[in-house]
């Protein structure tokens, strides 16, 4: 028996069959140790809802369990896992739904206002395959506050250092002037191929993310426009990167250099453009 009085990870995966297929991202955590540091990244769960995208055999969504979450509602495409869940369910009577099914057809917001009472939490172990598609989703939500009064995500260390990335890195791109403009991100830890089974060829991270009460006022889709073409050709300067949007008018209007470069740009800087377009 593990520390939580379930059967240990590796066992559950041998009496389910759940060898893991690379089709579905599956890279699977089995200390409990290291899945406890995760849920503890995600700060006090004990009034929380916890909202879950692929659970898999359940490493982390027992971590968050043994941690205290008020309750975890967890969304797996892979059928095979399902039964292993619910062994987890039954040991924390109330306290787990599992949805099957896909995570990218999942209306999180109504999940959320399910789950009503005590801030949501999103903590995943995610999918490699879909993490940034989430991550931008989750980012670009029309109401804001969001549901999410936080997200603790595993990510390749590239994608996280994208995330948390700052102007006049290689690193900053469209994704880190989304994630600057609406949250505070930062790298909690990272975590090494050895620690999953099967290991992925690079080492990951766990990005915290915690909303901004009042980012600066932008429309998403124009912000989204605006990012997209000055760092489509980002060793070009902005006037003609940002040509098709009006260039160096444009600039000007914004009270930004038309010979500077995309990735000198502060996020205030683009939401400024944004809003001169
Ligand atoms: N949480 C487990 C852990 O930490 O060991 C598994 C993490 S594994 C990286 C990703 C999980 O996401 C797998 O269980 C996989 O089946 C699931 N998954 C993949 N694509 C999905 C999708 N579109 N919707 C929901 N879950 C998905």
């Amino acid at each position: 028996m593990s520390m939580d009085g379930l059967p240990p990870l590796r066992a559950v995966i041998e009496s389910h069959g759940l060898q893991a297929k690379k089709s579905l991202g599956q890279n699977f955590l089995l200390d409990l140790n290291l899945t406890g540091k995760i849920a503890r990244a995600a700060g006090d769960l004990t009034e929380a809802a916890v909202i879950e995208v692929g659970p898999g055999p359940g490493g982390l969504t027992r971590a968050l369990l043994f941690s205290g979450a008020r309750r975890v509602i967890a969304v797996e495409r892979d059928e095979r896992c399902l039964e292993a869940l619910a062994e987890v369910s039954n040991h924390y009577p109330g306290r787990l739904e599992v949805i099957a099914g896909d995570a990218l057809k999942m209306d999180f917001a109504s999940l959320a206002g399910a789950a009503s009472g005590g801030p949501v939490k999103i903590v995943a172990n995610l999918p490699y395959n879909i993490g940034t598609e989430l991550l931008i989703r989750w980012l670009t939500v029309t109401e804001w506050p969001p549901f999410y009064a936080s997200m603790t995500l595993m990510f390749q260390r590239e994608v996280a250092e994208r995330i948390v990335a700052r102007p006049g890195s290689d690193a900053y791109g469209r994704l880190g002037v989304l994630a600057g403009w609406r949250t505070e991100a930062k790298i909690a830890f990272d975590v090494p191929p050895q620690a999953f089974t099967p290991p992925p060829k690079v080492t990951s991270s766990v990005v915290h993310l915690v909303p901004r009460a009042s980012p600066l006022p932008a429309e998403v889709k124009k912000l989204g426009r605006v990012t997209e073409a000055a760092f489509g050709q980002r060793r070009k300067m902005l006037r003609q990167s940002v040509k098709s949007l009006g260039g160096e008018a444009l600039l000007i209007r914004a009270g930004i250099d038309p010979t500077r470069r995309a990735e000198t740009l502060s996020v205030e800087e683009f939401v400024r453009l944004t809003n001169s377009v």
